[in-house]
């Protein structure tokens, strides 16, 4: 099968923490596990229950952090909720290297800084159907505790004010039911070039 226009241009997905973007993540690499690759970055923060190290993220102290920021090794980096959080040009490296579509799972603070890069990415943007379902969303998770949670909601109002800006992002996908999401998303992941979703209002 031919590749669409867009196949191998990175893909840069980004949205408030909770909407859904590393479970829409999970079940593309489980049903392509040969087409994509994904940017793993380096964090600060600890391990959730179940993650690996170079898996999820490559988990590293905030001293090595500091290290590979002198080493000019990050694309991007940012701090969130607490934690650095960055992209190793590296990463991307090996991801392309194997002729795999890489996706960044990155949050906004580094999408304004990939724009400055010569990544030249596809920018997508999932967000929740409104706030409420966000929170809940956070808190089913079971891996906050209620002040992260706060934290967590906070920025995802500026992240949200951000994604309101024109021309910030390709596309839209609302995560509202998970299927119909990742119908959309997996299109898009393929280079398909699709109608995405009206961002909702998100105002309360
Ligand atoms: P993110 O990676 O964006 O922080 P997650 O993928 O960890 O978010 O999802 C947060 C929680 O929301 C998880 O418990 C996940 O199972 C749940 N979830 C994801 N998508 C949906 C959906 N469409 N409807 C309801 N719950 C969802
Ligand atoms: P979490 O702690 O829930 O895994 O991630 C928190 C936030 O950090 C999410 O919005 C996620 O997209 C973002 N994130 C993960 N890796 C990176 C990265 O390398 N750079 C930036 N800027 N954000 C990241």
């Amino acid at each position: 099968m031919s590749r669409r226009p867009d196949f191998l241009r990175p893909l840069v997905l980004s949205g408030p923490s909770g909407v859904g973007k590393s479970t829409l993540l999970k079940r593309l690499f489980a049903e392509f596990p040969d087409k994509f690759g994904f940017s793993v970055s380096h964090t600060t923060r600890n391990p959730r229950p179940g993650e690996v190290n170079g898996t999820q993220y490559h988990f590293v102290t905030a001293q090595r952090f500091k290290d590979l920021i002198d080493e000019n090794a990050f694309i991007e980096h940012a701090e969130f909720s607490g934690n650095f959080y960055g992209t190793s040009f590296e990463t991307v490296r090996q991801v392309q290297e194997q002729g795999r579509r890489c996706i960044l799972d990155i949050e906004a603070q580094g999408v304004r800084q990939i724009k400055n890069t010569n990544l030249n990415p596809v920018y997508l943007f999932i967000s929740p159907p409104d706030m409420a379902s966000l929170r809940a969303r956070l808190q089913q998770r079971g891996t906050e505790t209620e002040s992260s949670v706060q934290k967590r909601l906070a920025t995802a109002l500026k992240e949200i004010e951000y994604a309101k800006e024109p021309n910030v992002h390709d596309l839209v996908i609302v995560n509202d039911d998970l299927d119909r999401a990742y119908e959309l998303f997996k299109k898009v992941a393929q280079g398909e070039v699709i109608v995405g979703d009206k961002l909702p209002a998100l105002d309360g």
